[in-house]
This record gives structure tokens, sequence and C-alpha cells, in this order.
């Protein structure tokens, strides 16, 4: 392969990459009204290098979980944050997966259960 086509091919998952996360985290805070508290993110993809990027867009990585039954603060890769003076867990934690934050209530394809099945 030529390295103009790699280029090309480079760029393209660049912006493939890119384009769903900064839509996705734009959604987000759209989908928080006028009225409501803003969320603020814990990955922020603007702050995040490609790589960390990437890795979150691989496993589809959402900071706001459809299924609260399956969220990062019940996954067995998130370690929370201890709670606050309010016995609140506070919103960002993290994931070893990703080696950095995630959000108590998001959500990625790697998700797995804290259960071992064991007792
Ligand atoms: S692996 Fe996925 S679901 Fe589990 S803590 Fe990390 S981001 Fe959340």
């Amino acid at each position: 392969m030529s390295k103009q086509f790699e280029f090309s091919r480079r760029s393209l998952v660049k912006c493939g990459v890119q384009v769903p996360i900064i839509s996705a985290a734009a959604g987000l805070l759209a989908a928080c009204g006028d009225g409501e508290e803003k969320v603020a993110l814990c990955a922020d993809p603007n702050s995040l290098s490609f790589g960390e990027n990437s890795i979150r867009q691989a496993n589809k990585y959402t900071e706001a979980t459809t299924d609260p039954e399956n969220d990062c603060l019940n996954c067995a890769f998130f370690t929370p944050e201890p709670p606050d003076a309010n016995g609140e867990i506070p919103n960002c934690g993290h994931c070893s997966i990703f080696e950095g934050l995630a959000s108590k209530n998001g959500y990625c394809e790697s998700w797995s259960t804290k259960d071992t099945g064991q007792g």
C-alpha cells in the first residue's frame, strides 16, 4: 500500500472516530434542557488523546447508559471515588479498561459483572 493510501485511511479512521464521539458529547449536553442541571463529562473527548478517544469509541463508551442494570458503577472494571460528605458517590470514577475516568452512569461493550458467581 502506498503512503498516500495509508494517510487517507488513517484520516478516515480519525474522522470516523472523532465525529461520533463529538456528536455523542454534544447530544448528551443537548439532552440536558435549559432548566436542567448540566452533566459534566468525565471523559471529555476534547481533553483526551487520540488513543484514549479511540479505545472509548471502539468499546462504544457512553456517559449515560440506557440500561440502569448495566452501568459503570456495577461493572467489575470500575473503581468509584469514595462517597462525599453527603454520602453521594461522585459521578466520575476510574475505569481499568480505559486506564482513565468514566462516569458511574456510563456504559461500554466491555462491561462485566462484579458477580463472580461464587458464594
Ligand atoms: S469497562 Fe466499560 S462499563 Fe466497565 S467501567 Fe469501563 S467504561 Fe464502564
